[in-house]
């Protein structure tokens, strides 16, 4: 009798600022719209950005504000602590050459080399996002991911109707890609949505942490933690994950 062949866990990917990193496409629009400001530190308005981004984020969710004005909210709170103050009509402006950054990000090398080897060990692979379809998709697309996921192993929680962390979601996408819970790993940097959520679920959760996003590894539920994508890569080609 053949020994049991050993399977690799199918691997779960969250999309902003995992798979690619928004800080970029931000401080790109950033520039576009209020020109070259040596006097602001680009890391501190990234990372408040992304703490405001989802307090208010979290406040869409619970149906307390609508999609504009909570893109006016993150904006004008975000600028506003460093000494910029914008009218609703800014803020949108701003949120809309943002979106237009967004649409043209391009993959890391070192992320395309973590698909490369995920795909090569003949791991399942799929992507689990919060965010309206259609702008999720147009990001995917720009990323040129269908090269490692197809359509239907990618979940976006306007289409699922249910947002990580809600084990609902995660649900669907076990039902969806055939995943054993116990076999799959949730790869994210979000604390909330991504790693509680997995845990949650039963799944195993890697927290991938970037310097400049408002992360806290010494207190994460993860099962372990990834520093970059070079930590990725690690725990991939160690098949630590
Ligand atoms: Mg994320």
């Amino acid at each position: 009798m053949q020994p049991k062949e050993h399977q690799p866990s199918a691997l779960v990917f969250d999309l902003d600022d995992t798979l690619y990193q928004r800080r970029d496409p931000y401080l790109a629009a950033f520039h576009a719209c209020f020109g070259e400001r040596p006097e602001i530190p680009e890391d501190a308005l990234f990372r408040k950005s992304r703490l405001i981004g989802n307090e208010e984020y979290e406040r869409r969710i619970r149906g307390e504000i609508d999609m504009r004005q909570m893109e006016i909210a993150r904006t004008a709170r975000t600028l506003t602590l460093f000494g910029i103050t914008v009218s609703d009509e800014e803020a949108l402006t701003f949120e809309r050459t943002y979106a237009a950054f967004l649409e043209k990000v391009r993959l890391r090398p070192a992320m395309i080399q973590i698909l490369d080897l995920a795909k090569s060990q003949g791991r399942v692979l799929g992507i689990l996002t919060n965010g309206p379809t259609a702008r999720q998709l147009r990001k995917i697309e720009a990323l040129g991911l269908s090269r490692w996921f197809s359509r239907d192993h990618i979940l976006i929680s306007q289409e699922a109707g249910a947002s990580k962390p809600d084990p609902a979601i995660f649900r669907m996408m076990e039902t969806r890609c055939g995943l054993d819970p116990a076999g799959t790993v949730l790869v994210g940097d979000g604390e909330e949505t991504d790693i509680l959520g997995a845990k949650a679920a039963g799944w195993r959760a890697v927290l991938l942490v970037q310097p400049f996003l408002p992360q806290n590894p010494a207190d994460t539920a993860a099962d372990l933690v990834a520093v970059e994508e070079a930590g990725l890569l690690a725990l991939l080609q160690a098949e630590k994950i």
